[in-house]
């Protein structure tokens, strides 16, 4: 008996066969079809039907090719290599398949391959290979599932496109809702605040005014106190409707500031041109008649404060607001359902 060449030569030589076949089948070499053995056997990947004929295997092996011609990229996972006798060795490897597209089944999937070699004379011939891909995607006359794999991509595609809109749909749908006042649904604290820092770079940049006006309903606690607190809220609806229909300009925006407070943030207005919308508002707001019992004219009223200023190193985003409070004091002071103007 001939005693077996040492160990890790054996081990060497089974890698170099696995190697060498793996080379040519992923760069799709015909050459692979020569060394299958005559007395080959095996099993393509998504059938369970023994194949024992060499030349109805190489038919599958050039079908396979034909199926897929670019390179396959065979990402390994796993290897184990048997030395089995002197003149059989095996291999059992499990990898995932990467096939020159993009697809999203076949590349996730763990695929094994089982390949025994034969000393055949003094070729180390392939006896047998059994290939198994674990689902049966595949149709007749396929190798690789492509016929599904393509569908499932086709409908993957669709599906993220759809989430994608959906998402967006919803994305857009949160954006308004954080921007919106719930009560009365214009633009709310947050959305404002944001804005005038937008305006006033925008403004410091061209030198251009930005104006700003304080809304404040008179004796509003006295109306909750003799109509209720819905029909406070019913008012405070209205007065944001009457003032986002009376301030149109593009880029004007209505806010609710807080409370019974509202603000109007107007680009490029100068003080002049903010007290006549000052004034607009006052009238508008009278002319809705709503009753108040309370108040002087028994309607509804406001009183405003109004301030505009360029905006400039000298400057900060606070002070605008903190002089269209003051001027809304004064108003307040001055008998209130009137309109006062700050010196900035
Ligand atoms: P002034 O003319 O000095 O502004 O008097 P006022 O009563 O309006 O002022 P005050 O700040 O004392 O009262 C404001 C009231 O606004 C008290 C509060 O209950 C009411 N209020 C604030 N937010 C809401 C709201 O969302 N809904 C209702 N219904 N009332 C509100
Ligand atoms: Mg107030
Ligand atoms: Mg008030």
């Amino acid at each position: 008996m001939t005693s077996l060449p040492p160990l890790k030569d054996r081990h060497a030589l089974i890698r170099s066969l696995f190697d060498e076949y793996i080379e040519m089948y992923a760069s799709r070499d015909d050459r692979l079809t020569a060394r299958f053995s005559e007395n080959f056997s095996g099993y393509a990947g998504s059938s369970d039907v023994l194949i024992k004929d060499k030349d109805e295997w190489i038919k599958v092996t050039r079908l396979d090719f034909a199926q897929v011609t670019g390179r396959i990229r065979i990402e390994m996972q796993d290897l184990f290599l048997q030395d089995i006798s002197a003149n059989i060795v095996a291999v059992t490897a499990f990898f995932h398949i990467q096939l020159p597209f993009p697809e999203h089944i076949l590349s996730k999937e763990t695929a094994r391959l089982v390949l025994i070699f034969r000393l055949e004379g003094e070729d180390w011939m392939i006896v047998h290979s059994g290939i198994s891909v674990p689902f049966c995607l595949a149709q007749d006359g396929e190798v690789y599932p492509m016929i599904r794999l393509q569908n499932r991509n086709f409908e993957l595609e669709e599906l993220v496109e759809r989430r994608t809109q959906a998402l967006k749909k919803l994305n857009d749908k949160l954006n308004a809702l954080s921007n919106t006042d719930g009560l009365t649904g214009i633009a709310n604290r947050r959305n404002f605040d944001y804005m005038l820092t937008q305006e006033w770079n925008r403004e410091k940049r061209a030198k251009t005014p930005l104006a700003l006006i304080l809304v404040d309903v008179d004796l509003f606690k006295h109306y909750n106190d003799h109509y209720g607190h819905l029909a406070g809220d019913d008012c405070l609806r209205m007065l944001a409707q009457v003032m986002t229909q009376t301030v149109r300009r593009a880029g004007d925006l209505v806010a609710r500031y807080g409370g019974e407070e509202f603000v109007i943030l107007l680009p490029g207005m100068n003080e002049l041109e903010a007290m006549e919308t000052g004034k607009n508002i006052l009238h508008e707001v009278r002319s809705l008649t709503l009753p108040h019992a309370e108040t002087p004219l028994g309607f509804v009223t406001v009183s405003l404060g109004v301030a505009s200023l360029v905006p400039s190193e000298r400057h900060i985003p606070k002070d605008l607001i903190g002089a269209a409070d003051a001027a809304m004091y004064r108003a307040k002071q001055s008998g209130r359902n009137c309109m006062q103007v700050a010196s900035c």
